[in-house]
């Protein structure tokens, strides 16, 4: 029943946008005036419970809710309480799955840190592209830096292992790499850099304003910064350093500057039911059909066998003069980061 791709890539990591909703329109994600997705058309909690059920039982061991932003969908908190009970025996339950985690722009952290630790969750991601809150504030649009401040010390206080993702953008953060790494070694946190990627119609912006290669990162932090390569991997993309001075890991996406889909585990669902098998490209499987055909998940199975053996080889993004319109139409925050 497990699930091996065509390029025999066995796929363990299954990522859940559980709303498209989000309080923050950042700048490369959202346009400003977004379009939500009708109510009707989003699976129940109960419903995404199921198909993560599913593919836990298909050898699913990473589950990683996303957004938009999770922690805004109403009683999302009942969802990860009951995915709890996968996990295995590290976590709270007696099932097979070995990390349930989210990505999280941390703006409600504050009131669920403390519940997501006793529902097994060890780690979690938090997007924050800069320290400075006027920065702050032009980047998310509707987002104030101290909400995600706050969050982060109530994670720590729980006891969560926190890395923080930041897009790399140019001229808008690119002078802040040594302050957040040096503020991230203070915190105990891990820091991953990510490669803008050309999704959606961000409206007025530019991709091409915004692209910063990480190739030229990594060479203008190695002259201040001791990198020394690590062979540890998170079950995602992210290649990963040590900082020598802080002792944290440092973490790079590089959908762009490198292309890591040779090892790609993972697919994508997102609250409607539909499962992208890679975020860069446009063919979809409808599970809501078959889940909702029937309380068997004899047609659910099917279509997933069905999808897997589509997944595509990989993604083809580019950013350049020639080419600035979106890689894909969909954003970012439909299928997740
Ligand atoms: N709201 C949550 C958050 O902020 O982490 C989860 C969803 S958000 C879409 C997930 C991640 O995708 C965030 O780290 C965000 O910065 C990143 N992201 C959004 N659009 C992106 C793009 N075009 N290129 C690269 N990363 C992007």
């Amino acid at each position: 029943m497990n699930m091996i791709d065509p390029f025999g890539r066995a796929i363990s990591y299954l990522r859940v946008s559980v709303t498209d909703r989000c309080d923050f329109r950042c700048v490369y994600c959202m346009a400003e005036n977004m379009t939500f997705l009708p109510k009707a058309e989003i699976l129940t909690l109960e419903e995404l419970d199921r198909l993560c059920s599913a593919f836990v039982r298909r050898g699913v061991r990473k589950l990683r809710l996303t957004g938009g932003e999770p922690l805004v969908r109403k009683n999302v908190m009942s969802l990860v309480r009951n995915l709890s009970r996968h996990l295995g025996k590290d976590g709270l339950g007696t099932g097979a799955l070995e990390e349930l985690t989210l990505t999280t722009n941390g703006s409600q952290l504050a009131r669920h840190a403390s519940e997501l630790a006793d529902c097994g969750v060890r780690r979690i991601n938090v997007s924050l592209d800069t320290l400075d809150p006027r920065k702050f504030a032009a980047i998310t649009r509707w987002g104030r830096l101290e909400q995600v401040t706050e969050g982060l010390a109530a994670a720590k206080a729980a006891g969560l292992s926190i890395k923080i993702n930041t897009v790399a953008l140019k001229g808008v953060n690119e002078d802040e790499f040594d302050a957040l790494l040096e503020w991230c070694g203070r915190e105990g946190f891990d820091l991953t850099l990510i490669e803008v990627m050309p999704m959606g119609d961000i409206g007025g912006e530019n991709r091409l304003e915004q692209y910063l290669p990480l190739s030229l990162v990594r060479a203008r932090l190695a002259k201040r910064w001791t990198l020394e390569d690590l062979d540890y991997r998170s079950g995602g993309p992210a290649r990963y350093l040590r900082i020598a001075e802080t002792g944290q890991r440092l973490g790079f996406i590089t959908p762009l500057t490198h292309n890591f889909c040779e090892s790609c585990n993972r697919v994508r669902l997102t609250c409607t039911g539909t499962l992208y098998m890679c975020l860069g490209q446009e063919d979809a499987a409808d599970l809501r059909a078959p889940l909702r055909a029937s309380s068997e998940d004899g047609a659910l199975d099917a279509a997933i066998t069905e999808a897997i053996a589509r997944k595509p080889k990989g993604h083809d993004f580019i950013i350049d003069r020639r080419h600035q319109a979106p890689a894909v139409p969909r954003y970012m925050s439909l299928t997740g980061g």
